[in-house]
C-alpha cells in the first residue's frame, strides 16, 4: 500500500508542508529543436499535450529567486499558517541549464530555513554528470526531489507524444538518481491516445516493480489543453481520444495505487489544468467533487 504525500510530509516534518511554484528560466530541449534522434531527424514543438506554459501553468514569473519565494509564500500566508514550504520547479525542463548558475539559484532557495525541500521536474535525457554532481551537492544541504515526466512506457506512444527518449534513457537516468541518494518522483499520464487500459496499468506495474523502489508517483488523466497539438489532434481526430468520465477515471486510479508498494509515495492523483486553457475532462475543475470520489473509492488503498 502506497502513501499519502500529505503524511509522508507530516512524518517527516512535522507539520503540514506547502509547495512554492517557483520559476527557474529555464527552456526545453524538446521545445527547441536541440533533440536530435539517432536516425537525424531534429524534435521540434515539444511533447503533444505541453501547453505553451511547460506544464506548469502555476509558476511564478521570471525574479530573482528570493522574490519569487516571497511572493508565493505572501499568497499562501493569506489564507494559512504556513511555516514550511517545498520549492517546487515544474514548468519546462529545470536541468537543462549551466550546472553552476542552477547550483546558485537553487542553493539560493534551499538555504533558506523555510525552504525544506527541493523539488525539480526534468527529463532523464537532462541529468548528465555535471548535473548529477550539483544534484548531490544540492542534496547535502537538503533533500533533493527529482520529478522525471515519463507518461508512458510503451514506446508506440512515447513516438505519438513527441516524448522524445526513449525508456533506456529514463531507465538509466532513475539508477543514476537513485545511485546518488536523490530521491525520484515520475509523472503518469493516464489516457494517452491509443492506449488500453492493460497498458496503462502496464505502466505503473512497471514503475512499481522498479529496483530501487520508486519513491515517489505523480498519476494523472490526460487533459486536452487549448494551444496544444493535441488539442489540434482532438479537434480534427476526437473518436481516437478515450476522455475518462470521473467514475471511470477514479476506478481506475483505485486499480494503480492496490499495484504500488509500501515504500512509493503518491503526490498526485488528477490533472489540475488551468479553467481557461482545459477543453477535456471538464470534471476536474469541480474539485471538491473529484477528492470526494477519491477519498471514497481509493482510501483503502493508502497506509493509515
Ligand atoms: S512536457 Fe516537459 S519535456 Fe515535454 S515539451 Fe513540455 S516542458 Fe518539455
Amino acid at each position: 500500500m502506497p502513501q499519502r504525500l500529505s503524511d509522508y510530509l507530516k512524518r517527516e516534518y512535522g507539520e503540514k508542508v506547502y509547495r512554492l511554484s517557483l520559476t527557474s528560466g529555464c527552456s526545453c530541449p524538446n521545445r527547441d529543436g536541440s533533440i536530435v534522434l539517432p536516425d537525424g531527424t531534429q524534435l521540434k514543438g515539444g511533447c503533444t499535450f505541453c501547453s505553451e506554459g511547460g506544464s506548469g501553468e502555476f509558476a511564478a514569473r521570471i525574479a530573482p529567486i528570493t522574490e519569487q519565494i516571497e511572493e508565493a509564500k505572501e499568497r499562501i500566508c493569506k489564507k494559512t499558517d504556513a511555516r514550511k514550504f517545498i520549492a517546487y520547479f515544474q514548468s519546462y525542463t529545470n536541468t537543462y541549464g549551466d550546472p553552476d548558475k542552477l547550483f546558485s539559484l537553487y542553493k539560493e532557495a534551499i538555504d533558506r530555513s523555510d525552504i525544506v525541500a527541493l523539488s525539480i521536474g526534468t527529463r532523464p535525457d537532462c541529468i548528465g554528470p555535471e548535473i548529477l554532481d550539483m544534484l548531490k551537492e544540492l542534496n547535502k544541504i537538503k533533500p533533493v526531489w527529482i520529478e522525471l515526466g515519463l507518461q508512458t512506457i510503451h514506446e508506440s506512444t512515447a513516438k505519438a507524444i513527441n516524448r522524445g527518449y526513449e525508456l533506456p534513457v529514463f531507465e538509466d537516468a532513475y539508477r543514476r538518481l537513485k545511485e546518488a541518494g536523490i530521491t525520484v518522483i515520475v509523472h503518469v499520464i493516464l489516457g494517452l491516445p491509443g492506449e488500453s487500459k492493460e497498458d496503462m496499468l502496464g505502466t505503473v506495474r512497471y514503475l512499481a516493480d522498479l529496483q530501487p523502489t520508486l519513491d515517489g508517483i505523480k498519476l494523472q488523466n490526460l487533459q486536452i489543453l487549448k494551444g496544444t497539438r493535441m488539442y489540434e489532434q482532438y479537434l480534427c481526430n476526437s473518436p481516437h481520444f478515450h476522455i475518462f468520465s470521473m467514475e471511470e477515471y477514479t476506478d481506475l486510479i483505485a486499480e494503480c495505487l492496490a499495484l504500488l508498494p509500501k515504500e512509493t509515495v503518491v503526490h498526485r492523483m488528477t490533472g489540475d489544468g488551468p479553467r481557461k486553457l482545459l477543453v477535456e475532462p471538464l470534471w476536474t475543475l469541480d474539485k471538491k467533487r473529484v477528492l470526494n470520489t477519491l477519498t471514497r473509492k481509493c482510501s483503502k488503498y493508502f497506509q493509515e
